[in-house]
């Protein structure tokens, strides 16, 4: 995909036109700014370019050959209890087609996939019900290999290639969730060690990972945006300890405890005191997925192929007009999420900082979500809301399923509030307060 014909190559370079204006800060410019931006993106010509369709035609290839129901179960069921069989298989074959570092510059042994086509990618793999690569992979290593010294990159980087090591992602605390620099964890020098104390919420997978990705008060005299710092701590060191939370859709996040654990001193991530700055960028690594409206499109086509053959009350639900309005509306909303999240990818490879644009689509996929499942729960009726587990459920019970997960997806990667407020004033530059 690229510009129209009449853009292409063009001499305005509009992500450098956007960040120079960004950079004078005033609200009337970063405004124009935006302006400039989107109008340079409804130049965008949406149809993918050959090498993009023929990377999309071999991701579905692999696809057809390494999923089917069972894996999209089995992934379902497992939740966050850990990978099931069929899921390891799946990511062994990832890993042995090369696609593990998909997103990963060359010299880290990784393809260096441009944003679109790990778009396309995350897009199928969604949109099939296969596991997505771990946050490990591609959160937390991207960031290494950003601000790791070179002999922490050496220390990491090959052990989570080989899948020897992976993450939980400890960012929250109980008074620290969107407010992140308000975290209390701490972590003290002693000798070559830190010492960390402290308590985390919400640090999913802590129960199954090998180690957590936490962030802690190292210099509490800082202003508190700097006082924080990234430390990896293994989950086996004596004195961690987790303890299970279960939310809405029957999955597990957990508490985390610290009591004096103790990790070697090189186990603080890149600089002292940037750890806020490194969660912001391992969070960024994320934008594309958190953006995708894979899943939807693939609950949405279990309705629409549940609503081709049910017949209720004598009438086929195909044949009534709500029924087929809805699905129209919705099925727009699918089109249109789609381009939001192209528009993201294709700004990011032009070396755009597309904040807004981001945040637009995880709103509107995250809500999206919500309105698919809404509309299969009134339109399937009281089958159509049976756990997946229930032979009745109508749609293998996925319309419930997502009706459960969608809230969790308005704030995951960051509140859809907070989202707004970002388009607010990344986008037209209106005062943060
Ligand atoms: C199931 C689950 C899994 C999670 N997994 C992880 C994980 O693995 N690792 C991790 O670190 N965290 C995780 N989280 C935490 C998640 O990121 C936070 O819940 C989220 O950042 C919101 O923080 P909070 O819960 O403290 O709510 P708060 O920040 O207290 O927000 C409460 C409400 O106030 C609104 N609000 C707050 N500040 C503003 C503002 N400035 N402007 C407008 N509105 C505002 C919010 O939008 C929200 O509606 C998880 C949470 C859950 C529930």
């Amino acid at each position: 995909m690229g510009p129209v014909a009449g853009l292409r190559g063009g001499s305005r370079p509009e992500a450098a036109v956007l960040r120079g204006l960004r950079a004078a800060r005033g609200a009337a410019l970063a405004s124009f700014a935006f302006a400039t931006w989107r109008a340079s993106v409804s130049a965008m010509d949406y149809e993918l370019d050959p090498s993009e369709r023929a990377w999309r035609d071999e991701v579905r290839a692999f696809i057809s050959e390494h999923v089917d129901d069972a894996l999209a179960d089995e992934t379902r069921q497992r939740g966050n209890e850990g990978r099931g069989p069929r899921a390891q298989r799946f990511l062994e074959a990832l890993k042995e087609r090369g696609w593990w570092g998909l997103a990963w510059p060359p010299e880290y042994g990784g393809l260096g996939k441009t944003a679109v086509e790990q778009w396309i990618f995350i897009d199928e793999i969604e949109s099939a019900g296969a596991p997505m690569l771990p946050l490990t992979v591609t959160s937390v290593a991207p960031t290494i290999m950003r601000v790791g010294s070179e002999e922490q990159k050496r220390a990491w980087l090959p052990r989570i290639q080989e899948g020897e090591i992976e993450f939980a992602l400890g960012y929250s605390e109980a008074e620290a969730g969107t407010d992140l620099a308000s975290l209390r964890t701490r972590a003290e020098l002693e000798g070559d060690h830190w010492v960390l104390n402290g308590h985390k919420m919400w640090n999913t997978m802590a129960h199954t990972a090998t180690h957590n990705w936490l962030a802690v008060r190292t210099e509490p005299d800082a202003p508190k945006h700097k006082g924080i710092s990234i430390m990896i701590v293994p989950m086996d060191a004596p004195g961690v300890s987790v303890q299970p939370i279960w939310v809405w859709p029957g999955l597990r996040t957990n508490a985390l405890f610290l009591d004096n654990v103790r990790v070697p001193r090189n186990h603080l991530i890149g600089e002292r005191g940037m750890g806020f700055y490194y969660a912001a960028m391992a969070l960024n690594f994320e934008r594309l997925a958190i953006g995708s409206v894979g899943m939807a499109r693939r609950h949405f086509r279990a309705l629409v192929e549940e609503v081709r053959t049910r017949v209720v009350d004598g009438r086929p639900l195909r044949d009534e007009p709500w029924v087929r309005d809805r699905l129209a509306r919705l099925q727009v909303d699918i089109e249109a999420a789609s381009m939001l999240g192209l528009e993201t990818a294709w700004a990011l490879d032009r070396g755009g900082v597309p904040a807004a644009e981001s945040s637009m689509a995880k709103i509107f996929v995250s809500e999206l979500s919500q309105r698919i499942a809404d509309a299969g729960c009134e339109i399937l009726g009281l089958d159509g809301q049976l756990h997946p587990e229930e032979p009745r459920a109508l749609a293998g019970g996925r319309m419930q399923w997502l009706y459960r997960l969608s809230p969790m997806l308005a704030f995951g990667g960051g509140t859809n509030e907070v989202q707004r407020d970002i388009i607010g004033f990344m986008g037209y530059g209106l005062p943060r307060k």
